[in-house]
């Protein structure tokens, strides 16, 4: 009985050699203090994008999107109406944001740009990007940046800017397209048309997330779109829906090759129900600023997170 007591006893601490020595392997493996800030920075660092709900009122109307960058840096696309400009810029200014490093506007339209006049009194800008394409009724938007001294880059197809880990590329509209100004005035049909159909379409990529903007693309533009890119290079987990969510902007074709998980639709016109459907075909959830108020998307990277002040659209479409 000794003799196997003793046996016992040398095996078990054997064990705890083992096990300890297993531990401390464990121990010399594990992140340091260091990586573990690291860690915990990343996690915080995600890329967020607020779509904004602009109240309902005749003064008040368009896209704004308001985005914050894993790197820290933010930019704005668009700024609606002037009344919609003088109510989101206060909005920006009550949670301290004083300056913008990136300001783009998708296309020169009254309801995306010209809130400009209420931003740019409370709120400075870093840079601004553009698709350069402009009526003369909306010079004033580009002279003002100039006698601020703001740098204005004209973006077309094929260019791309990197902020942190995000990459931003230009898919349209082609330099091509952009390189004659209009020459209608800005409230004529065609014109209205030309310049919806030279609207910015941008795609954010992060890690494995990827956004699109796709500003006020009609549907003729979106099949131009489709000839010059695979599906792969337009697949999204989010997607701004193109024209506020108009019929002659709700393209099947486009919609499947972008297959949105999440879709955010801004402005106060109502998307119709075969519009809406349009988009739940490809298992897409749509959000609507109308109806949903504010709409949040965060992306770490891998996963999106998406909230809104209420998810009464879904009911209004059952
Ligand atoms: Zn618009």
């Amino acid at each position: 009985m000794k003799k196997t007591a003793w046996c016992f006893m040398i095996l078990a601490l054997l064990c705890c050699i083992i096990i300890s020595g297993c531990d401390r392997n464990a121990l010399n493996t594990s992140p340091s203090s260091e990586d573990l800030t690291d860690n915990d920075s990343t996690r915080k660092t995600n890329l967020l994008v607020h779509f904004y709900d602009v109240p309902e009122t005749e003064d008040k109307w368009g896209d704004c999107t308001y985005i914050e960058f894993p790197n820290g840096e933010n930019m704005l696309i668009d700024i609606g109406v002037k009344g919609a400009g003088e109510w989101i810029t206060k909005d920006l200014v009550s949670q301290g944001i004083t300056h913008i490093d990136y300001l783009v506007f998708s296309h020169f339209h009254a309801d995306h740009v010209n809130g400009y006049s209420a931003l740019i009194k409370e709120i400075s800008v870093g840079q601004v990007y553009s698709t350069g394409y402009i009526t003369k009724q909306f010079q004033w938007v580009l002279d003002d940046i100039k006698d601020r001294n703001i740098p204005h880059t004209v973006l077309t197809a094929g260019d791309s800017f990197t902020v942190g880990d995000v990459v931003v590329d230009v898919l349209w509209p082609t330099r091509d397209l952009v390189s004659e100004m209009p020459t209608l005035d800005a409230n004529d049909n065609n014109c209205i048309i030309d310049t919806n159909n030279r609207s910015f379409l941008l795609r954010f990529s992060y890690i494995k997330n990827r956004l699109l903007m796709t500003s006020d693309l009609f549907i003729e533009a979106q099949n131009d779109i489709l000839e010059m890119y695979d599906a792969d290079e337009l697949k999204a987990d989010v997607m701004k829906v193109p024209h506020h969510g108009y019929d002659n902007a709700i393209n099947r074709k486009f919609i499947e090759a972008v297959t949105p998980k999440y879709a955010v639709m801004m402005g106060n016109h109502v998307m119709t129900r075969v519009g809406y459907n349009r988009y739940a075909s490809v298992g897409c959830k749509t959000f609507a600023t109308w109806m949903n108020g504010d709409v949040w998307v965060s992306f770490d990277g891998e996963n999106i997170e998406v909230w809104a002040d209420n998810e009464e659209i879904h009911k209004y479409y059952q």
